[in-house]
């Protein structure tokens, strides 16, 4: 087991009041805080190895470039890659979803097509899926979710047919918590000879990823969800899909020879990589999956699930508490009453409590709901039970004010 107030020392910013009340900070889904080895790794890197990279034969860049692809490598194992040329660095799920709905989709959807994503989605893995067909005359297929707001697995093989060329779903959902039976919903999709991307955003940070026991083809993470920096993000793409795939941006680096008559394409991973990375930010990912590692992942998932179950079950101590599907991740979304999530969000604000409102970029999941957005909960490796309760008695103090 991890010892969450050992493990806050290294994240300075919790250490501070708000409004007079020590902070909580709950809104972990949205980004996680960062500790110290990795905005030390910032600064060092800027401070002693700053070169670009892969350019130079000078020695600042070719230490700059050992490390950038020692983050490679880090992130390789972290997600269990069979190859370091199948991780990709962009600027977060968000790139990374768009890269493959650019580059998969130029090659390979045409019109008539179909692409299979579900109603839990985040809008960084709805609209990108949306302007491609758009662009191509491809259909969008979307998978309902069961009455308890779970994937609904039999609508789901009733939207796969010979005209589906890819599915797209989230491991876990980042409004609701649900962690989706991602291995079966690939192994289905393959029965079909399907790929599949996973998002990754909210899975990342809280349970082991492991792209080869769940055969995921494509996978999109951000570092900035899992302890490291903003601006840096990961997708992995099987070898063989990644090679067949037309590339994402054009320029530098992802070049092989250059004629004005005839351009020749680099190798993996470059070709995806057009333009100066964000070197420094992925050598400081790569420290927050030492972080993480020194901790262990096991470790992680087995606190915040005991927090999230014990806090769910704390809620539920509340009169008109809605907790709105089964958060077995680490985000409860809920409802008290008639208050707006937006009160509620404000109110806590005051009490020194950070939690997320509103729809939580997911407005197709709140309108099938049909509620006006909610409260979110959601938590990290360094949230204790101290805190759950606080946000627990704030809950009870905003309910009791609106009578
Ligand atoms: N997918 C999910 C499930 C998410 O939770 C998020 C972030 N809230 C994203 C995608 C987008 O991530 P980013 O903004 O880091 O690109």
């Amino acid at each position: 087991m991890l010892n969450a107030n050992d493990i806050r020392k290294q994240f300075p910013i919790l250490d501070q009041t708000i409004y007079g009340k020590p902070l909580i900070y709950l809104d972990n889904a949205a980004t996680t805080q960062k500790p110290l080895c990795v905005t030390d790794c910032i600064a060092t890197s800027y401070n002693e190895i700053n070169s670009n990279v892969h350019r130079g034969i000078h020695h600042l860049s070719q230490i700059a470039t050992e490390q950038f692809e020692a983050a490679r490598g880090k992130v390789a194992t972290f997600i269990n890659a069979q190859r370091s040329h199948e991780i990709i660095f962009t600027r977060g799920t968000t790139e990374s979803i768009n890269l493959v709905a650019t580059s998969f989709g130029n090659t390979f959807i045409n019109q008539g097509d179909e692409i299979v994503i579900s109603t839990m989605e985040h809008h960084s893995n709805i609209v990108p899926w949306q302007m491609l067909c758009q662009r191509t005359g491809a259909k969008l297929r979307v998978v309902p979710l069961t009455h308890d707001l779970r994937f609904d697995f039999d609508a789901y093989k009733n939207r796969l047919n010979e005209k589906t060329r890819l599915v797209s779903v989230t491991h876990v959902s980042n409004v609701l918590g649900t962690i989706n039976p991602i291995k079966e919903i690939i192994e289905t999709a393959h029965s079909h000879g399907i790929p599949v991307l996973v998002d990754a955003a909210q899975s990342s940070p809280h349970i082991k990823t492991d792209v080869q026991a769940m055969d995921a083809d494509f996978l999109a993470f951000s570092g900035h969800k899992m302890y490291g920096p903003t601006g840096i993000g990961v997708l992995y793409g099987k070898e063989k899909w990644l090679n067949a795939m037309q590339p994402y941006q054009f320029g530098g680096e992802m070049i092989q020879t250059v004629h004005f008559e005839k351009t020749t394409f680099n190798e993996l991973p470059y070709k995806f990589e057009a333009g100066t990375p964000n070197y420094i930010g992925a050598i400081a990912l790569g420290t927050a999956i030492d972080f993480i590692q020194a901790i262990g992942m096991e470790n992680i998932a087995a606190h915040e699930s005991a927090l999230t179950r014990y806090t769910v079950e704390r809620l539920k101590e509340i009169d008109n508490m809605r907790i709105f599907g089964t958060p077995d991740g680490a985000a409860i979304s809920f409802l008290v009453g008639d208050i707006h999530p937006a009160d509620m969000g404000t109110l806590l604000d005051r009490l020194g409590i950070a939690i997320r409102t509103g729809h939580h970029c997911a407005q197709p999941l709140i309108d099938y709901i049909g509620i006006p957005g909610t409260v979110r909960a959601s938590f990290a490796m360094y949230n204790t039970k101290e805190e759950a309760d606080v946000l627990i008695d704030g809950i009870k103090r905003v309910a009791k004010m609106f009578g």
